[in-house]
């Protein structure tokens, strides 16, 4: 959706931007190519778009990122990094770094709203335990460590309007979830109200809680919390299902008393975490199609600029990571700039459509209403998790055993 403000692209525009990005590409790379002589220019610094500068400057290309913020500072609050992203920091050299900055994940409880606990996902039972709780502030404040120790250059206070106008052999937008980049190769893509709200803060905490996500289930509501920061706060995602339109933001405030209200028939445990919400973040979910062109010309689309995902499989960070990887490796094996993105995108569209499709089916799991059929769910959860815990952490075996660097390096030395 544009912005207030913000020019809109009419058709013409989108084909003149189209047509632009495809000559500019023929002309350069008649010839092969290398991807230390590309000049890439990256539209957004956050996680994506930070860690494809790294990835492609050390490979040998010249990158300069360009961000609307004015600093690259505290904004947002926990997320989380499953063993499929944590791969790509690991192969870009910031894996030791994460893993002293997170909170490694043991476990997600899930617990009825009155009843209390369920039953237990064993995340050690994973093969790869790097299953990390991060604040979004110090994930990005890693990767913008390793974009600047890798030569690539920041520019802050710098918003693209038209993506077209930068001087650069490609130009990768990684502008997010209001993307101009995805809008200029994709026209607008209409998204939908789900009709269900998050709720999202950061509260301190005692450090008693070590490595579990903790999700309260109830009709038509959740709520999730974990541990950031070595236990000393935990991150509060409360979902409930409404149908009064909420605007699809990271920053529009809410109000922490209409918060308690909403989730007052909560149990004890919810409400200690509830009592301490001073400030809280309101983000209208919003379901989008992905993208269909991530790739024309010399422009590409990463992350949430091309696939904004529902948050019910926490895989918005992950999935910008893996996509960052795999563009920086396109550029650097592909003959011309125009192979290398149609690879990219062949590669990424399947897997990146099966993570959105499955967050999007997952909500309804969480906010059953008829209590039969709660008792029944949660009855079948707790047989599942005696009887068969490895089977039940298979299911997602898909998702966190991928590793798209095959365990290759590019650094190993950490940032300082
Ligand atoms: C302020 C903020 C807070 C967030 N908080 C959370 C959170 O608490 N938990 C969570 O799970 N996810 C959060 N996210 C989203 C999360 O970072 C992404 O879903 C995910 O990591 C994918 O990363 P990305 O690089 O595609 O997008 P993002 O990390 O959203 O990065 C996009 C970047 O592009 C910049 N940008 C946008 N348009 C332009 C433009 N035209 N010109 C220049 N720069 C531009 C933005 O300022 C931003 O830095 C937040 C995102 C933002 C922007």
């Amino acid at each position: 959706m544009a912005r207030r403000g913000e020019p809109r692209l009419t058709d013409s525009s989108i084909e003149s931007f189209a047509n632009r990005a495809a000559t500019r590409a023929k002309l350069r790379y008649l010839n092969g190519m290398n991807i230390s002589q590309l000049r890439i220019a990256v539209i957004g610094g956050g996680i994506g778009g930070l860690a494809v500068a790294r990835a492609c400057a050390l490979r040998g290309a010249r990158v300069c990122v360009h961000e609307q913020a004015t600093d690259i500072s505290e904004v947002g609050a926990g997320l989380q990094v499953s063993p499929n992203g944590f791969a790509v920091l690991r192969g870009l050299g910031l894996g030791d770094t994460l893993r002293q900055t997170g909170m490694r994940a043991q476990r997600v409880a899930l617990h009825d709203y009155r009843r209390g606990p369920v039953v237990q996902l064993d995340l050690t039972r994973l093969v790869n335990q790097d299953y990390w709780f991060v604040h979004r502030a110090d994930l990005i404040d890693i990767l913008h460590r390793g974009a600047c120790a890798a030569g690539v250059e920041i520019r802050l206070n710098a918003r693209v309007n038209d993506p077209s106008h930068l001087d650069a052999d490609v130009i990768i937008g990684a502008d997010g979830l209001h993307s101009v980049m995805r809008k200029g190769l994709n026209g607008t893509l209409a998204p939908f109200f789900t009709r269900q709200v998050a709720w999202r803060a950061v509260v301190p905490h005692d450090g008693s809680r070590s490595g579990e996500a903790r999700v309260h289930m109830a009709p038509y509501r959740h709520l999730v919390s974990y541990p950031l920061r070595g236990g000393n706060a935990l991150n509060l995602i409360a979902v409930e299902e409404r149908a009064e339109w909420s605007e699809e933001s990271w920053s529009a405030p809410g109000d922490p008393n209409e918060l308690r209200t909403r989730f007052a028939d909560f149990g004890a445990d919810a409400q200690s975490i509830l009592a301490k919400v001073e400030r809280v973040g309101k983000w209208g979910l919003f379901r989008h199609p992905v993208a269909p062109v991530w790739g024309q010309g010399n422009h590409a689309l990463l992350g949430d600029a091309a696939h904004p995902t529902l948050p019910f499989m926490a895989q918005g960070a992950s999935l910008a990571l893996e996509d960052a990887w795999v563009l920086a490796q396109s550029l650097s094996d592909a003959p011309s700039v125009e192979t290398a993105l149609s690879q990219y995108q062949a590669v990424r569209v399947p897997r990146a459509t099966k993570i959105v499709n499955a967050a999007s089916g997952n909500a309804w799991k969480y906010h059953l209403s008829s209590r039969p059929l709660r008792f029944a769910a949660h009855s079948a959860l707790r047989l599942a998790g005696a009887v068969a815990p490895r089977r039940m952490m298979g299911q997602f075996a898909w998702i966190y055993d991928h590793d798209v660097t095959g365990g290759q390096t590019l650094a190993t030395s950490a940032i300082s």
